[in-house]
Parts: structure tokens; C-alpha cells; sequence
């Protein structure tokens, strides 16, 4: 079998970040992140332009080489030279504002390329997985389409289904309904609402204040390179402790 090795969660956050700076040049965008998700959690990620939201998020597969401090994901260093990196981003799922599918492949195809090149899946497996997810985001019948025959909303659940199709034990998201008309948000995040309550572990940087508040288990405030705050998100969103909170929530909400 194709699949990765379960790894040992039993009390090891899926994701534990401490003292991570980067900067880049002279701009130092994350000045000493300290959080973490524990499995089947769902962890939302607010903030301004510019405060560091999608470095931090980049960060967690380290598509971005933090310049200190310590990302663990399942309990293993990703910046320790011994540690398979493969292997560990194998297990994280991404998504991204744009949907970054591969324009010249059919949905399908898109589905299964990467089961094929990472995992070794037959093609026999690796179309069922597909169509499986394919079914999951509501989208069974686009199978043989091409991604620019789909819309943006249908798009992003391609990609979120392609994310799936490699058993990530998490998932990261950018953003994802961002670059959406508005009537299209829904369906995404409808899709993202029932993987939350399959027990997806999630790490969420959104804009959407009413899926934070009734999907999140946390929600982190940052500002500035900097967790502001962070906590219940009724409670943040209802009653935020600090000013620089209240004052993003005032434009936001
Ligand atoms: P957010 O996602 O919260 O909008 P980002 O993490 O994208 O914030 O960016 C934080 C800061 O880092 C911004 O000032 C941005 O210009 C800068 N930045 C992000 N990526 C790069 C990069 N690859 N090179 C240089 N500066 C970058
Ligand atoms: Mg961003």
C-alpha cells in the first residue's frame, strides 16, 4: 500500500510552533510565533494585509525557511537536516486563494498525478481515490472536464479535492474563497465545513469572520508579525481584549 505511515499523535500536536522569525531582508515579517493545533482541530488565522498570515501558514511546510525558532509538525523538526521533508509535507494538505490547478489535465488527471509521482498509487486506485473526492466536494459529474470549463468556486473544491485524494493528516488553507465571486463562496466553504466535522485537523487564514466563529475551535489575531491574541472565537470576536483587535474588527465585521 501507497499510504503513509501513521504516525504517533497521542498527545503531540499536529502542529507546534515556537519563537519562528523570518524576515526578509530588512523586513522582519514574523517577529516570534508561539502557537499550535492539536489534532482534529480547527485553528482560524485573521489579521491585516501584511501581517505575516500566509508566511506563518508557508512556514508549516516550510515552503519559506523560517530564520529561527522550531515548526513541528507530528512531533518532527521540518528544519532538521536529517528529517525527510517529503515525507512530512506528504501529509499536509494545501490550499491556496488561487487554485493552482494544472490547466492542461482534466479535473481527473489533476486528481491523480500526484498520487501517482508521490504515493506510487496504481492508476486503478488513484482514479477511485479521485472520483471518491471528486463525489465528496459535490462534483462527481466534472471528472473529464478541463479546470477552465469550471467556475472559481468549483475550481477551489477541485483543488481542495485534490489536496485530499493524498490522505493528508491536515490541512492548510490560504485564503481560499478570496479570489471567489461571493455567491461562490459558500460551496467551499460548505466543503470545508464538513471536513472540520469529519475531524480534519485545519489551520484556516480567512477573511470569513461567520466560519471562524461557528467552525473554528481557536481563532489567532495577528498583527504586525505577531500573535495579538488568540482564543475562543466567540470569545475574541464578541469580546477582544486587545485594541489593536477590536480596531480590525471594527473594519471587518
Ligand atoms: P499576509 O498573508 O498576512 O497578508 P504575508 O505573509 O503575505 O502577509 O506578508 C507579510 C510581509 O512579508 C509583507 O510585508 C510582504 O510584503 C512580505 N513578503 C511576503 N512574502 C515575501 C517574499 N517572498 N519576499 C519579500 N517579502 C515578502
Ligand atoms: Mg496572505
Amino acid at each position: 500500500m501507497s499510504t503513509p505511515q501513521p504516525t504517533p499523535t497521542d498527545g503531540v500536536p499536529a502542529i507546534r510552533i515556537r519563537g519562528l522569525h523570518k524576515s526578509y531582508g530588512s523586513n522582519e515579517v514574523l517577529k516570534g510565533i508561539d502557537f499550535h493545533v492539536d489534532p482534529g482541530q480547527v485553528v482560524c488565522v485573521i489579521g491585516p494585509s501584511g501581517s505575516g498570515k500566509s508566511t506563518l501558514l508557508r512556514c508549516v511546510n516550510r515552503l519559506e525557511e523560517p530564520d529561527s525558532g522550531e515548526v513541528l509538525v507530528e512531533g518532527i523538526d521540518i528544519c532538521d537536516p536529517e528529517t525527510d521533508l517529503d515525507a512530512v509535507r506528504a501529509r499536509i494538505g494545501m490550499v491556496f486563494q488561487g487554485f493552482n490547478l494544472f490547466g492542461h489535465m482534466t479535473v481527473l488527471k489533476n486528481l491523480v498525478v500526484a498520487q501517482r509521482q508521490v504515493l506510487k498509487r496504481s492508476k486503478a486506485e488513484a482514479e477511485e481515490i479521485a472520483r471518491a473526492n471528486l463525489a465528496k466536494v459535490g462534483l462527481a459529474e466534472k471528472a473529464d472536464a478541463m479546470p477552465s470549463q469550471l467556475s472559481g468556486g468549483q475550481q477551489q473544491r477541485v483543488a481542495i479535492a485534490r489536496a485530499l485524494s493524498m490522505n493528508p493528516d491536515m490541512m492548510l488553507f490560504d485564503e481560499p474563497t478570496s479570489a471567489l465571486d461571493p455567491e461562490l463562496v459558500g460551496d467551499v466553504l460548505q466543503v470545508m465545513r464538513d471536513l472540520a466535522d469529519e475531524g480534519m485537523t485545519m489551520m484556516v487564514v480567512t477573511h470569513e469572520m461567520g466560519f471562524a466563529r461557528e467552525v473554528g475551535d481557536k481563532l489567532v489575531f495577528m498583527d504586525g508579525g505577531v500573535i495579538v491574541e488568540e482564543g475562543d472565537p466567540v470569545e475574541v470576536l464578541s469580546n477582544p481584549q486587545h485594541e489593536r483587535t477590536q480596531l480590525f474588527l471594527s473594519k471587518v465585521l
